[in-house]
């Protein structure tokens, strides 16, 4: 049965990464993959055309598609908006829509781009690192919350971490798959000796490990994973955390890569139904001029073919073709080092396109 996808281009570089993106599924298209494109507004563009950064209609798009591409919102043009319709809450009210609570942010560092990491290479070549974060619970959505006024008339900030036991499991359950799928480790990283939150957290990890004897689960407190990060990534194959520690760990992980022009995400609701998109912002620096890095994007496709239209091997081309492309040498402005040939956006969805 034919797959529908909704594609939301969004601000800024968004359109143009799309665009190459689109190519790509488009050659798939030839080969048998059997997909529609329907294209909507989302963001500052949507506020543009009918003064909301999410239209009903994107919202119905959405719900009605086997899968959603994004690419990007935001930029200078929409920064004095009121907040309740600036381009970002589009993105936030989309992933609340769908309940997307699995974010999945791989941090692949292709051993040919080793040198444009921070940290040493022989640390990074061939790092292949799944973050695994909850992204509709804990601490950001927890109640109560609010700055309240003590009797002594100091001002006292609150927040509330609180994780059911059921919100512990469907993120689990989602981990434990995944790393079945790859090398069989999963790392559940908390703060159980602190959070009795995040000791129930542990518990329900544990439990759940008895179901999954081909996984290989170990604990790490955060603090002590964001050292293991930058000091040994390549220990790690899968992670799963919450919210908060995902947010700050799946940050400082894509930074292990060198660009962020190369990192895909996918945010998954309980069927894997899943939006797909870059980890990058609508970058408005560089927005038009034909000069973005696509393969975040393109790698977000390879992920919805792999996680939402069960095409393991259509997406597995496309990695296959992202690698190929690097091995020539061809590098878009934020990957160039010297001795590689400088690309544009298009002619890099191109070379990739001729690669497949
Ligand atoms: P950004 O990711 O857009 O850009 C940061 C830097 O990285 C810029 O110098 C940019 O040119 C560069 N960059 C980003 N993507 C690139 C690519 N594909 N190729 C080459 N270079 C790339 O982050 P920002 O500047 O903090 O935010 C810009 C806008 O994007 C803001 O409005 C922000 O709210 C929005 N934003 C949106 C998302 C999203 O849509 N998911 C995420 C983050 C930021």
């Amino acid at each position: 049965m034919t797959k529908k996808i909704a594609v939301l281009p969004g601000d800024g570089i968004g359109p143009e990464i799309v665009a190459e993106a689109v190519k790509v599924m488009q050659a798939l298209q030839s080969d048998g993959l059997d997909i529609e494109l329907e294209y909507g507004f989302i963001g500052g563009a949507a506020y543009d055309e009918v003064g909301t950064p999410l239209p009903a209609e994107t919202i119905t798009l959405a719900k009605q598609a086997d899968a959603i591409l994004l690419g990007a919102v935001g930029g200078y043009k929409w920064e004095e908006l009121d907040i309740s319709v600036r381009p970002e809450k589009g993105l936030l009210g989309i992933r609340s829509e769908l309940n997307l609570f699995a974010n999945l942010r791989p941090a692949i560092l292709y051993p040919q781009l080793a040198d444009a990491s921070t940290l040493k290479s022989e640390v990074v070549a061939g790092l292949d690192l799944m973050i695994v974060r909850e992204l509709t619970g804990g601490i950001y959505f927890g109640q109560p919350r609010g700055i309240r006024s003590l009797d002594n008339g100091e001002k006292e900030g609150f927040n509330t971490l609180v994780y059911k036991e059921s919100e512990i499991n469907r993120i689990g359950q989602v981990a434990f798959d995944i790393a079945r799928k790859r090398q069989g480790r999963l790392c559940s990283v908390d703060k159980a000796n602190v959070l009795e939150a995040t000791e129930l957290w542990r518990e329900t990890m544990a439990t759940m490990a008895a179901d999954y004897e081909d996984v290989e689960l170990s604990h790490m407190y955060v603090d002590n994973a964001a050292m293991q990060l930058v000091r040994a990534p390549k220990q790690f194959d899968v992670m799963v955390t919450t919210n908060m520690f995902g947010d700050i760990l799946s940050d400082c992980a894509s930074m292990l890569t060198g660009s962020i022009g190369m990192l895909p995400s996918a945010s998954l609701d309980e069927n894997s139904k899943g939006m797909y998109e870059p980890i990058h912002g609508s970058a408005p620096d560089i927005a038009g001029q034909n000069l973005a890095n696509p393969l975040a994007t393109i790698l977000s496709v390879a992920m919805m073919l792999r996680y939402s239209l069960d095409e393991a091997t259509m997406a597995d081309r496309i990695e296959n073709a992202v690698s190929k492309v690097l091995d020539s040498g061809l590098r878009t402005g934020d990957i160039y080092s010297d001795g590689m040939t400088k690309v544009t956006t298009s002619e890099m969805g191109n070379a990739i396109v001729a690669a497949l």
